[in-house]
């Protein structure tokens, strides 16, 4: 398997003169051969299209595709050899589970033979059991075992390249945190390079060797779900992966900076600082400082550093106990979330 490069994708629909929609903009990355890699953002960033466009379902407006050296773009969608799977399973309610599964091969003309070895092996590989090889139709079976037909009849034609559109996202919530892990086995096992798309920064954490954050059309950032977390480029990756509480500060020198309206000084590591446009931070510069809400913590007694704030929300949580605190509206006007472990009193 080879390289998925993008290369300054653009995707407009629509003409100019009638309200076009920019889609994907200067969209360029490249995903390594056999990597599992997420594509996450909020509903209306444009992840379809790039896998539409991927699969020569979409044509996109400039830019390139490249699978290894060869521009996908030039090849006809249905000799890009790609799997596809969608949020709705779309299986085909008049053919049995075996034909379903079966179909891509029955298209490229394959012998009955293979198409009988192949589909066995691919149900043996997405937990398919025997009993439903001989069901008749998909229509009676579960969610996660229609989304596993989904998976299988994707994989069956050997693709370059699997596609998977938000195929969790019609599932309940503990399905699809099993899923997660059946996807992984899955993927690991064929070797195949794939995309996964979501909205769901869990999911997204979970599922994807490497994240890459897409808004308006936008890659704010690329990294593992440890680097996003960690050392987010923007505000925006900040709160999308997992919770940022921001404050409105100003640097005071000696790599401090001090709260708005408050007294509270807290001190800033050099690595920790992202910078906009301007690249030089001064003395008394107007920062924005973010912390998580396991960064914090609720201190009962008044304390020289401390703010003060209402609890507004207490939320049990199992491992910890998560606190939304309002704070003076002088200090941020959104309220606070805070962690903080749980303790068994006695
Ligand atoms: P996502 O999958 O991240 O929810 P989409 O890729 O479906 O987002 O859509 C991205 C943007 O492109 C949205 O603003 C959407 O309304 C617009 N869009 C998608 N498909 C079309 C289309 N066929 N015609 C016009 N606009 C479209
Ligand atoms: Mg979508």
């Amino acid at each position: 398997s080879l390289n998925l490069t993008y290369k300054h994708v653009n995707k407009i629909f629509g003409e100019q003169s009638k309200n076009p929609v920019h889609a994907l903009k200067d969209v360029s990355f490249a995903i390594e051969p056999g990597e599992l890699f997420c594509l996450l953002g909020p509903s209306g960033c444009g992840k379809t299209t790039l896998l539409r466009s991927t699969a020569g379902l979409e044509s996109i407006t400039d830019g390139q595709i490249l699978y290894g050296d060869k521009d996908m773009t030039l090849i006809p969608p249905f000799r890009r050899n790609i799997g596809m799977v969608f949020q709705s399973f779309a299986l085909y309610p008049h053919m049995n589970i075996f034909e379903n599964v079966a179909y891509g091969l029955r298209v490229r003309k394959t012998a009955d033979d293979i198409v009988r070895k192949k589909v066995t092996e691919v149900m043996e590989l997405v937990g398919l059991t025997e009993e439903l090889k001989r069901n008749p139709s998909p229509t009676g079976l579960s969610g996660g075992q229609q989304q596993r037909v989904a998976i299988a009849r994707a994989l069956v034609y050997d693709p370059d390249i699997l596609l998977l559109d938000e195929p969790l996202a019609n599932l309940d919530a503990k399905l699809r945190r099993y899923m997660r892990a059946e996807i992984r086995r899955i993927q690991k096992a064929t070797n195949i390079t794939t995309i996964f798309v979501t909205h769901d920064q869990e999911e997204a954490m979970a599922i994807g060797d490497r994240l890459a954050v897409l808004r308006k059309g936008v890659v704010e950032q690329i990294g593992s779900s440890n680097e996003l977390y960690t050392r987010p480029n923007n505000a925006f990756v900040s709160n999308f992966i997992g919770k940022m509480n921001f404050f409105n500060a100003k640097l005071s020198g000696q790599g401090k900076a001090t709260i708005v309206g408050t007294q509270t000084t807290i001190s800033v590591r050099p690595e920790n600082i992202r910078f906009s446009n301007k690249k030089i931070v001064e003395n008394g510069a107007s920062v924005l400082l973010g912390a998580r809400p396991e960064q914090l913590e609720i201190c009962r007694e008044k304390t020289p550093e401390g703010i003060r704030g209402t609890v507004q929300i207490i939320q049990h949580l199992g491992q910890f106990v998560r606190y939304e605190v309002v704070l003076d509206s002088s200090i941020s006007d959104a309220s606070m979330e805070i962690d903080m472990p749980y303790m068994v009193e006695g």
